[in-house]
């Protein structure tokens, strides 16, 4: 199944819910497949877990210790294997990106779209400006993360506009709008934030006043395009994780030529998800 078809079904699922208010509830898609919610003391980072009774009702248990934006996306997560019909396979920590299996990846992107759904998130990224005090109000109104709110937000916004997270100084994962993915605005995962970016000196402890100038090709691979690029910053100490998100001024970038996506694609196989990202684990945590 691949990423749209997930997403399709996501919002099948969602218009059989009925209007939702904001922030969404997720003991109502919970209910809506006969879940019962409980939170139990788990291991530090097992998420949650589901199983559906004899009689009928499906117990999800989420994990108490974590933050209840967590523990709500942990609910979707479960209702998602119930509604994808795709068995549970927690045994690799949610964490760890590279080494969690496609159907927990789909069931994240299921989530994703319960938690941030289509049809009111993208109103509002277009409504909103390009700053992260926007993308934290966002997170707020929808009771859902600053990582996967950016994400998202990166992802369908209409601008020219990436969302970076990066751990211990490494760019790990970069959600991208269409526009910027059809100027070939590509951020490397893995390299490090460039040295005298805002995101870099917000990772030394140096506060962000606001969005500043960024230079376009220490971002972005190969860009020799014109236009004014911008960064705004968040970092989060507890788990050295720098959020950026980036964006151009101009919008009339001139089309990149054709063989580009192909080069890229080869080169890097990135397999971007819009607001699907592992939480953190200890291992990341900075001691
Ligand atoms: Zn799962």
């Amino acid at each position: 199944m691949d990423e749209l078809s997930i997403a399709m079904k996501a919002r099948e699922f969602i218009a059989k819910c009925g209007p939702l208010p904001l922030p969404v509830s997720v003991d109502a898609y919970a209910a809506q497949i006969g879940g019962v919610v409980k939170q139990e003391a788990l291991q530090e980072n097992e998420d949650a877990w589901s199983v559906r009774l004899p009689n009928g009702k499906y117990r999800i248990c989420v994990n108490c210790d974590h933050n209840s934006r967590r523990q709500r996306f942990s609910v979707c997560h479960e209702v998602a294997h119930d509604v994808l019909g795709i068995p549970a396979d927690h045994t690799s920590p949610s964490w760890s990106f590279s080494r969690r299996p496609s159907g927990e990846i789909a069931c994240d992107v299921f989530a994703a779209e319960l938690l941030l759904p289509y049809k009111l998130f993208k109103p509002q990224v277009d409504a909103a400006d390009l700053n992260f005090a926007a993308i934290s109000t966002l997170a707020d109104d929808f009771d859902a993360s600053l990582i996967a709110t950016g994400s998202r937000f990166a992802t369908f916004s209409r601008e020219l506009c990436a969302f970076v997270l990066s751990e211990g100084g490494k760019v790990r994962y970069c959600s991208r709008s269409t526009s910027l993915r059809d100027a070939r605005g590509y951020v490397r995962s893995g390299m490090d934030l460039p040295s005298d970016s805002a995101s870099a000196r917000a990772r030394a402890g140096i506060a962000s006043s606001g969005p500043e100038e960024a230079e376009p090709a220490q971002w972005f691979e190969d860009w020799e395009r014109d236009g004014a690029l911008y960064e705004d910053v968040r970092h989060l100490d507890c788990w050295d994780q720098t959020l950026t998100l980036l964006w151009f001024e101009d919008e009339d970038l001139p089309p990149p030529p054709a063989e580009r996506k192909r080069w890229e694609e080869e080169r890097y196989g990135l397999h971007e998800l819009d607001g699907v990202l592992p939480w953190p684990g200890k291992s990341k945590r900075r001691r």
